[in-house]
Formats: C-alpha cells, structure tokens, sequence
C-alpha cells in the first residue's frame, strides 16, 4: 500500500517534532505525517535525572501531545530506504509513502567506544528510548561501584546524579586533563570538577580505559596507568554519531563534516530533502568548519528553519551556523557556555581579550536565595566583538547564557554590552550599578584596542 503525504518528517525527538509543528504554522493545508522508529521516546536532556530525581522513570516519557494538538499523523515504524527519483520512503513493515518535501530527524547513535570488554554485560549506551532506559537504570541502582567514561557534559550530569543513589560508589573517567574541555575553559572546569569530587565522585582525568575486565560480565577496569579497579556497571557516555546512512544510500551528501551537508536553510543536497538536529552536519558560527555539535537546542532551532522554508525560502529564517550553547547543573551549580571558548578562540588564531567578574545575582548580596556568579567574556582584540561567554552560579546563569547567546548571534560589541539596558529587582537580578555582564565587558574594554 502507499499512502500520500504532503510532508513526511522522519524521527520524532526535538528536530522532528518541531519540524512537523512548525510545517503545521506555516503550511496548514498540507498532510504531515511524522514516522518514529520508538515508540516510547524520551525527553534526551532529562535522561541523567530519571536515575533518582524523577520519582518515576515514565515521567520523562517525549509524549506524541505536540503532534496530536497539531493534527499531524504518527506512524511507528523505521524508514529502511528513500527513492529520490520517485519521491516514496519504505518501511520495515514494508509500508510505502510518497512526499513533496520530506525532512530527515533520524538523530544520533551513543558511540561505542573501542575498548576491549565492552560488550560485556554491564556496559551501557545511552539510547533515547524509555523501555531499554528502564531497565538500564533498574540494573545500574542495584550494583555497588559505577564507572562512567566520558567528561562532557553528559558525563558529568550521569555522574552528579548517580552519586545521589546512597551506597553507590562513582568513578568518572575523562582522556582529556580537564572535564568540560571542549566548552570551557579551565577556570570553569575547574568548577566542575571541584563540586563532583565534593559529592564523593572519584575523578579520573587524563585517564583511559584500557581494557573491561571480567568473564561475560564487567566485574572491574584496566586503566591507561595499569591501575585496576572493580567495577559492577559502565555507563558509557562518548559522544553520539550522526545517522547518515539512510541519507547516504539515498545518494545525499555528507560533506565534509560528519553529519549530513545542509545548505544554509537545511536543504540536504535534494532540494525537496532537508536535514535537521543531531544527524545533520554543522559549521562553526564564526569560523565556519565543521564542527560536532549535538545539542536539543540546536536541533530544534535548526528545525524552526526547515518548518519554515519548506515550501518557501524565507531569508530571514536561515541557519547561520552553530554557538554550540547550553548550560549544565552539578548538584545546585549551574555552569554555562556559547561561543568559542579563550583556549579555542586562540587555536582558531583569533587574537582576544577577555573580561572577567565575579558577583552576585542578587541585591544586596545578603537577601535569601543569592547565589555567587563568575562571568568571562571572549571579544576579539581589534574589533571589541563578542566571540564567546562562560557563566557559573546558581539558577539565574540559565537565562544570562541567553543573553550572552544573541549577543553572539547579533556580533554585539563590548560597548554595547557596557551600556546594555537590562530591567533589575532586589529577588531577580544582580543590581544595576554592578550588573556582571556590564562589569565583563567593561573589564574587557580596558584592553580593546580601538
Ligand atoms: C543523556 C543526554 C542528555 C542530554 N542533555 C541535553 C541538554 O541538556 N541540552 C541539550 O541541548 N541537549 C542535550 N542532549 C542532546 C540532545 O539529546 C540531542 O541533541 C537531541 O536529542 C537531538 O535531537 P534530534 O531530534 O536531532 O535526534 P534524536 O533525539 O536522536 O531523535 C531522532 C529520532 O529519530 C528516530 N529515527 C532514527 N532513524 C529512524 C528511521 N530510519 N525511521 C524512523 N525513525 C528514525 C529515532 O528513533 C529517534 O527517536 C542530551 C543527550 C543525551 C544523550
């Protein structure tokens, strides 16, 4: 049988669901029909929380309400093949759909990482699907000693988390010599690392995994300095690659990124095929090489783009590259990131300045709830434009990484940001005569040359 559809999305985590949404706005007419591989997904960013936060695993189930409220069909089943010549997409239950436009949301994969041991049981990749998390987390809250390899920010979230299960020893292995090291810099990694090893967490920098030990199960770990340690369960927590085959046999591009080519409004090298979120390639906002960024927000601004230009281009809506932004939470510490780091910015050859400040975010320091803020600010040195911005404290870095952001996008000055307009409150904010993004930026302008 094949059933016609106007706009065929495939994959309904972030990218997928907001694409269909967003196709909904703007084309009201059109048959949208979203096909899901999982049946039961899961919100990606609350996977860390549903080990002891959550009361319940289940309540952080990704629901079809978004599509059903938006009367888009759902079908569960996974796309095997695309026929470009003939515009038809077959399934595994052996089910065809034509489309007019369809739009690639397959996501990523967790990587397995190349060490000997890790198929064994008790080695566990991250899959965004709720049944197999459930009993994941059930098996991992039973054992004694956890290792989790990878110190990014997922990483670091499984570790904080686990840590609250009582009774559970937790290691943290990370190659690099820093947690975070990709998207912070030192003084902020630091941060990190300082709280988890306040919760007892035992961190392994500049560290690897040699070899999983045990018979059929994980019973311990070889690591890269020949110390052993026993081990009940590994979370693996590597990094994700992008699912490019399906594109791939179709005769889409890659490009020269990882993930699949996408112009500047998410056209795959097919006009009437576009690509968005973690399967899809990304640039770098200001440098432009490709870089592996896989982040919900991303995937969701991406699809915003594609939901809009599918039928039409509108050039206000296009894709100027990624800041890479996001902000992660260490037991009561929020830590915050867009834009290219100092570390990176100087690899990259951009000379910079930087604005530094620590404050409070809120008024007088003394009222209940304050929280200590750090800021840092990258500017290029010879235009004073903002490159990038890291933030630490308490819950109110969540939203000043957002205005850090557009900062970004906009290529705001730190003359701007001096003079930066911003609404203050005793409970809300920092005060306004020590306003910590002012102040940074003002910190910077001392050594901007012009
Ligand atoms: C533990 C964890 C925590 C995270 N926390 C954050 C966070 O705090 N903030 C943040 O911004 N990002 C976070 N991320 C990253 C975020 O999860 C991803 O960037 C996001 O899920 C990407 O969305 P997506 O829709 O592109 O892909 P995915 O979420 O991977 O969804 C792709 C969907 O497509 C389906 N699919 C694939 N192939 C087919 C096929 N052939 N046919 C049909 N369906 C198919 C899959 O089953 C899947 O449901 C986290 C990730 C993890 C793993």
């Amino acid at each position: 049988m094949q059933r016609k559809v106007d706009v065929l999305v495939i994959g309904a985590g972030p990218a997928g669901i907001i694409s269909a949404v967003t196709a909904r706005r703007y084309y009201p007419e059109k048959k949208i029909t979203v096909i899901k591989s999982v049946e039961k997904g899961v919100v990606p960013c609350g996977i860390p929380y549903m080990f002891a936060s959550l009361k319940n695993p289940d309540e952080n189930e990704l629901g079809n309400a978004a599509l059903e409220e938006n009367n888009i069909d759902i079908v569960v089943d996974e796309v095997i093949k695309i026929d470009r010549s003939e515009k038809t997409v077959t399934t595994k239950k052996d089910e065809r759909f034509s489309y007019e436009k369809l739009v690639l949301a397959i996501g990523s994969e967790p990587i397995m990482p190349p060490i000997k041991g890790v198929k064994k049981k008790g080695c566990y990749l991250i899959y965004k699907d709720l049944v197999y998390l459930k009993k994941s987390i059930e098996e991992i809250r039973k054992v004694k000693n956890v290792l989790i390899i990878g110190g990014g920010f997922i990483g670091i979230e499984f570790a904080d988390e686990v840590s609250n299960i009582s009774g559970l020893n937790v290691y943290l292995v990370e190659i690099l010599p820093n947690l975070l090291a990709n998207s912070f810099d030192i003084e902020f990694s630091t941060l990190a690392e300082e709280t988890l090893q306040s919760k007892g967490v035992t961190l392994l920098t500049s560290t690897s995994v040699e070899e999983i030990l045990g018979d059929e199960k994980v019973e311990g770990v070889r690591l890269s300095n020949g110390r052993e340690i026993a081990i009940d369960s590994i979370i693996l927590g590597a990094g994700g690659a992008p699912n490019t085959k399906l594109a791939t046999d179709a005769g889409l591009d890659i490009g020269k990124g990882r993930g699949i080519w996408v112009d500047e409004y998410m056209h795959t090298t097919d006009p009437d095929i576009f690509a968005v979120g973690d399967c899809a390639g990304k640039r770098d906002f200001y440098t432009r090489k490709n870089v592996s960024v896989m982040l919900a927000s991303t995937a969701t601004a991406e699809a915003r783009i594609a939901g809009a230009n599918l039928y039409r281009l509108r050039v206000i809506r296009e894709n100027k590259g990624t800041i890479a932004i996001y902000s992660t939470y260490i037991n009561g510490m929020v830590l915050c990131s867009a834009g290219l780091t100092e570390n990176i910015a100087k690899k990259e050859g951009f000379e910079i300045v930087t604005g530094i400040i620590n404050g409070v975010d809120k008024h007088p320091a003394t009222l209940p709830g304050a929280s200590k803020i750090k800021i840092k600010l990258i500017f290029s040195k010879y235009s004073g434009i903002i490159l990038g911005g890291q933030v630490s404290g308490g819950i109110s870095c969540g939203e000043i990484i957002n205005l850090i952001g557009i900062a970004i996008q906009k290529r705001v000055s730190f003359a701007e940001l001096e003079t930066l307009q911003m609404a203050t409150h005793p409970y809300l904010t920092s005060a306004p005569t020590a306003y910590p993004v002012v102040l940074a930026a003002q910190d910077a302008a001392q050594k901007i040359m012009i």
